[in-house]
Parts: C-alpha cells; sequence; structure tokens
C-alpha cells in the first residue's frame, strides 16, 4: 500500500497541504496516511473570491463547450479508474470492486451531464394575452458549495460537479476530513482536464480542507449561491439553520434508515442476494444501506435461518485483497457506535446474531466487524435511529398494510423496496400510500442507485434531489420571460388600469 507512489500516479503533490488538523488515515489499518493543514479562513475568503470570478467568465461560456470540459474530465477518469478507484479504497476502507463502482458513477454522471449540456432547456407557455408570449430560460446560481461525507469520497462530489459546471457554476468542494486524498486527486485529475482546453478560469473547482468550521464558513459566505450538503441528519439539520437567515438555496442529501419487505410470494433466492448486497456490502456505510427488513410471518423464521448461514459465511477482511466483501468500518468510533446500537437492541428486547468484532490483534487500529442481524420484537426507538454499521433489524408482518405503514414509521425517507411477485403488493407500495421515501424499487435491493434517477429522500433525509432526471434544476435559476410584440397594454387577469390623457 505505497500511498506515495500512488498519490504521485494521479499528479497529487501534497506538499502545499501539509500541516496539521486534517489527519488521513486507512481504515484497512488505522495508519496515518497524511497530515493537511485545515485551510485558514482567509484561505476559504480567498478561495470564494477567485470561485466567483471564475463563474462571471464560466457563465458566458456556450453550455455544450462547458460540457466538453466535463467530456475531457470523464476521459481523465477513464484513464485514472484503477488508481482513483484503488485510493477511494485505501481512504474510505470499501472493497476494490466498489473503488472502481464509485470512479465508474463519476465516469456515468460525466457521460450523463456531456448530453445535459445541449438539454438545458425551458418551457414556452400560453400567454393569456395577445400578441405575447411567456417563457422560462434558466440561469447559472453561480458558486456552488460542495460538503460531502466520508462514504462516498469521490462520486458524491461528481454528481454535484458534473451537473453544476454544465449548468455554468464554479464549484468549492469540502470533502469530509476523514477523506481528504481522494478529494486532491480528484482536483487533481480536473485540472489535467482543464488544462486540455484554452481558457478554462482558473478557480473554476477548488478544494477546501477541514471539518464543520470550514464548512460553515462556506455556509455563511455571501457569495455562495447553492450549499449541497450531504452527510447526516445532524450535519444537515445544523447547515440549514445556518443557511435559512440569507435563504441561500441548499441541497440536503442526509441520513437513511431504509427497508425492505419481504412478502410471501417473493423469490427467496433473489431477495437473499439483494438483502445481503444491501446490508452488508460497503460494510453497511452507505445511506442507502439496508437497515430493515420487514418479513412477512410466514416466512420470517425460515428466512432468518437462511441469512444467519450466509452472514456467518460472508468473508470480512482487508478490502485490497481479492475475496473480502465486506471491509472495515471508516474508524474505532464507528465500532463503538456499532457494538452500543446491539446493546440498545438487546435491551429493547432484540436477539442479536453476529456483530463481532474481528482481525483485532492483525489489526488493533481498524475496525472490522461480522455483519449483525437483530431480530427485533417491534420498530423500537434503536431501529428507528440510522447506526451506520451493517446492522439489520428484522421484524414480522402480517398484513401488507402493516408492512408499508412499518415501513414508513421512522424518520427518514431515502430508500426503499419491496419483494413480491404480486402486482397488487407491487403497485400499493408504489402508490400515494405506499412508501413515502425518495426512492421506491420493486424486485431489488434499496442500494446502489443508477445515475439516470434522481437521487435523494424525503423527511430527515433532506428533500434534495442529485443526478440525474431533472436534478440538474437545483443548480439553476429559473426567470420567467413575458415578451409583448404587440402594440396593446393588456394587463393579466383583465384588469383595466386607464390613465387619462
Ligand atoms: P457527517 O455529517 O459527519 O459529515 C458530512 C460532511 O459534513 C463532512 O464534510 C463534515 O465535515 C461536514 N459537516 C459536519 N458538520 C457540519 C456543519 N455544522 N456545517 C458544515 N459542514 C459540516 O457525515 P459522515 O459521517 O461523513 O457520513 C455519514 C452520513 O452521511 C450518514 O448519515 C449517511 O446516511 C449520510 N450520507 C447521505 C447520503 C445521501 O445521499 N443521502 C450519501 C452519503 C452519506
Amino acid at each position: 500500500m505505497d500511498i506515495s507512489a500512488l498519490l504521485a500516479e494521479l499528479n497529487v503533490d501534497l506538499l502545499p497541504e501539509q500541516g496539521q488538523g486534517v489527519v488521513s488515515r486507512s481504515p484497512i489499518d488505522g495508519a496515518t496516511l497524511a497530515e493537511l493543514a485545515v485551510h485558514s479562513p482567509e484561505r476559504i475568503a480567498q478561495t470564494l473570491a477567485r470561485a466567483q470570478r471564475a463563474f462571471h467568465l464560466w457563465r458566458d461560456w456556450p453550455a455544450p463547450r462547458r460540457g466538453e470540459l466535463i467530456r475531457l474530465f470523464g476521459e481523465e477518469l477513464r484513464n485514472a479508474k484503477p488508481r482513483l478507484g484503488r485510493l477511494v479504497s485505501i481512504e474510505s476502507g470499501k472493497i476494490l470492486q466498489e473503488g472502481f463502482g464509485e470512479v465508474q458513477e463519476m465516469i456515468d454522471i460525466c457521460d450523463f451531464a456531456v448530453g445535459l449540456s445541449r438539454q438545458l432547456y425551458g418551457l414556452t407557455m400560453a400567454s393569456e394575452r395577445p400578441g405575447h408570449r411567456m417563457m422560462e430560460t434558466w440561469h447559472p446560481l453561480g458558486v456552488s458549495v460542495v460538503i460531502s461525507a466520508f462514504n462516498f469520497p469521490v462520486a458524491v462530489w461528481a454528481w454535484n460537479a458534473a451537473l453544476a459546471l454544465v449548468c455554468g457554476n464554479s464549484v468549492v468542494w469540502k470533502p469530509s476530513e476523514k477523506t481528504p486524498l481522494c478529494a486532491l486527486a480528484c482536483q487533481a485529475l480536473f485540472e489535467r482536464a482543464a488544462r486540455r482546453i484554452e481558457g478554462v478560469p482558473e478557480g473554476l473547482t477548488s478544494v477546501i480542507l477541514g471539518a464543520h468550521e470550514q464548512g460553515a464558513q462556506l455556509v455563511d459566505d455571501a457569495r455562495v449561491a447553492l450549499v449541497s450538503a450531504t452527510g447526516s441528519t445532524r450535519m444537515g439539520r445544523a447547515v440549514a439553520v445556518r443557511a435559512a437567515p440569507r435563504f441561500v438555496r441548499t441541497l440536503l442529501e442526509l441520513g437513511g434508515n431504509n427497508a425492505m419487505i419481504v412478502a410471501p410470494s417473493a423469490d427467496l433466492d433473489l431477495a437473499l442476494r439483494a438483502i445481503t448486497f444491501a446490508a452488508a456490502g460497503t460494510a453497511g456505510q452507505r445511506c442507502t444501506t439496508l437497515r430493515r427488513l420487514i418479513v412477512h410471518e410466514s416466512i420470517h423464521d425460515a428466512l432468518i435461518e437462511r441469512l444467519k448461514k450466509v452472514w456467518d459465511s460472508l468473508p470480512v477482511g482487508n478490502p485490497l485483497d481479492d475475496g473480502p466483501l465486506v471491509g472495515p468500518l471508516i474508524d474505532l468510533s464507528a465500532l463503538q457506535q456499532m457494538q452500543a446500537a446491539l446493546d440498545a437492541a438487546r435491551n429493547e428486547g432484540g436477539e442479536v446474531y453476529g456483530g463481532a468484532r474481528v482481525h483485532a490483534q492483525h489489526y488493533p487500529g481498524a475496525a472490522y466487524v461480522k455483519p449483525a442481524l437483530a431480530v427485533m420484537p417491534a420498530q423500537s426507538d434503536i431501529v428507528q435511529r440510522e447506526t451506520f454499521a451493517p446492522i439489520l433489524y428484522v421484524m414480522k408482518y402480517r398484513a401488507i398494510e402493516d408492512a408499508i405503514a412499518l415501513q414508513n414509521g421512522v424518520p427518514q425517507g431515502l430508500s426503499s423496496s419491496i419483494f413480491t411477485n404480486d402486482l397488487r403488493e407491487a403497485e400499493l407500495f408504489l402508490s400515494s400510500k405506499g412508501s413515502d421515501c425518495g426512492i421506491a424499487n420493486v424486485n431489488i435491493g434499496p442500494s446502489g442507485a443508477e445515475i439516470g434517477g434522481a437521487f435523494g429522500g424525503e423527511k430527515e433525509t433532506g428533500g434534495g434531489r442529485e443526478s440525474g432526471s431533472d436534478a440538474w434544476k437545483a443548480y439553476m435559476r429559473r426567470a420567467t420571460n413575458t415578451i409583448n410584440y404587440s402594440r396593446e397594454l393588456p394587463l393579466a387577469q383583465g384588469i383595466r388600469f386607464d390613465l387619462e390623457s
């Protein structure tokens, strides 16, 4: 794991960033990868001033030309995929396959954004007045701040940045303090792409290193037109309150507590695979991780027996090796939170299976755990909270309406799914009386979304939508234009306001 060589291959020069305050540690063994300086308030202010100047130049570029830069960035990502994917694994602990998958997601959103750069269109509406035309135009917003979480250290930025940039904005990124190297690598790759086009404004994208104080300074700055923040609901609440007095636009992507309903008609082989990837993949550290399994009483016990066998056999280990499907938790404090949640589950009447720490002798500074199952008598307090670890709470239901009520009976509203071959159940689940989440799936798990759809959730998940569909509208402002090409001045609603002449 030669981090210096890997960073050099990714053109990351750490020297200017060295200092104190931001420590990148690999979850694989807890070793320090780099010590970097927290950016000072002055440096943040300078970065924002540069980003604002860049915006003023960039918004004049025709959108398809902006798309050309994103196309080149996509090329850089394709070339760098093995190295950047590896860095993602080293700094966030996800298995290599998932590290590569994260970079692929960046490539996919670049492709999407390139197409989008020729499709930023508004509507033309029928005017009620003769000789008038009404339409809407979409304009860039300005400096867009992206605050991101540790668990998707590159993709979340790319979802935001690719769209924000083709929409004509500049981007300032404050990555998680736990994954600064991934951010510096993305910035270096972006700068390589920018050098391939004449005249890309300096400071079009930049990285601010630090934690919540630096994030807060960005939210407060009047030059910032959009704050797109991904992370815990606690963080989102702090950002929303800070942002509200100046009415700055926010796009919040916060915690999830995602469920799957398994109905009696479900294809259980398929369900079992989906449950396993969604609950144990990324060591339970996805916002869309499956945390609650709501199983029909007629198949509950049998499914639990099958799950226990799979949970026993799941290979947990070094994410850079071939073989492990479950890597480490991000750090030892995540391990403590997991153990506290399992204690709470027991206290609330749950029967806990698995969840023990493993490889502690070999990796004392890292947090490897066996995924846990917690069979719960009810959707008690702990089940309603998001614990960022591989714990799957299992509950029983009798009627589908009760299962949907359980699925909706938590404060979060990100992702959900049902396994059923009963068309009526599936349609009910997708209807307005069904899942209250931003994502509702049938016969696939709640995690692993494609970039083509809008991604995000309701309630305490924050209400934001990113990535595909029409999520680009969050990065632009809409102007309604009415054009009078007649020689009269009729007023709307037939109002008469005649001046005596
Ligand atoms: P976190 O909330 O601790 O940190 C996220 C980011 O917010 C970091 O960059 C952090 O420095 C910054 N931050 C924290 N407090 C802040 C404040 N007061 N002002 C400004 N910035 C602040 O989250 P984490 O532990 O890195 O990530 C895990 C959480 O993220 C989970 O809750 C997970 O569900 C959520 N998440 C959500 C999505 C989604 O799309 N909904 C995606 C990934 C992760």
